[in-house]
């Protein structure tokens, strides 16, 4: 029993000339451990590509897709987020959304509780169906360097970029060659490769 108690002495006069273990937070600044896992926040770099909404294991982005505006809106909702960080582990530009240290999420409206992400939707010229973001396309096309001028979907959205070509005005009937060479969603593509191999 000595010992325990000189030690608890030393703890206790040590303690007196040393830095307090707690801070003042709320009334002060909190010291965050830098590998501190916040909460996720989307970044510049996301591409809208969705392989994080359907990895989240709580459920927690959802992603809404207008087509008539031709807009994507990923949304991250913190009130249903356990903050695992897996949507930062697995993005698919590897900094598409980033584990800030923010852990004051306390609100009045869960509605708030959220943050957004809005990417601009490419639409098959001719049925209309969502063929992926724009933002998704040009960084697949990027990726694949030089040869994405191989590619008549990368090439066509670029030229659009540039301001080169605008949507075709014509009627498509996915059975000229030359219609390869307007944005066409997988299903129409192959439509038009069968028509012309006829
Ligand atoms: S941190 Fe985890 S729970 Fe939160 S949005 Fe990302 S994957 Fe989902
Ligand atoms: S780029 Fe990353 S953060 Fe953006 S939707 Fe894809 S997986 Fe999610």
């Amino acid at each position: 029993m000595k010992y325990p108690k000189l030690r608890e002495l030393k703890e206790a006069i040590r303690s007196l000339f040393s830095k307090p273990a707690t801070t003042k937070y709320p009334f002060g600044e909190a010291e965050i451990h830098p590998r501190f896992k916040g909460k996720p926040m989307p970044q510049e770099t996301c591409i809208g590509c969705g392989a994080c909404v359907n990895w989240c294991p709580a459920d927690a982005i959802e992603l809404i897709d207008d087509v008539k505006n031709k807009k994507r809106t990923l949304i991250w909702h913190y009130d249903r987020c356990i903050m695992c960080g897996e949507c930062e582990r697995i993005c698919t530009t590897e900094d598409g959304v980033k584990m800030v240290p923010d852990f004051a999420l306390a609100g009045f409206k869960r509605e708030n509780l959220c943050e957004k992400k809005e990417c601009e939707l490419v639409l098959c010229e001719n049925c209309g169906e969502i063929i992926a973001t724009k933002e998704q396309i040009l960084w697949c096309g990027e990726k694949v360097g030089e040869k994405q001028t191989a590619n008549l979907g990368f090439l066509n959205l670029k030229l659009k970029e540039l301001g080169i070509v605008e949507d075709t005005k014509r009627k498509i009937k996915l059975d000229r060659r030359d219609d390869l060479f307007v944005l066409l969603c997988p299903k129409c593509r192959h439509q038009v490769i069968i028509n012309d191999s006829l």
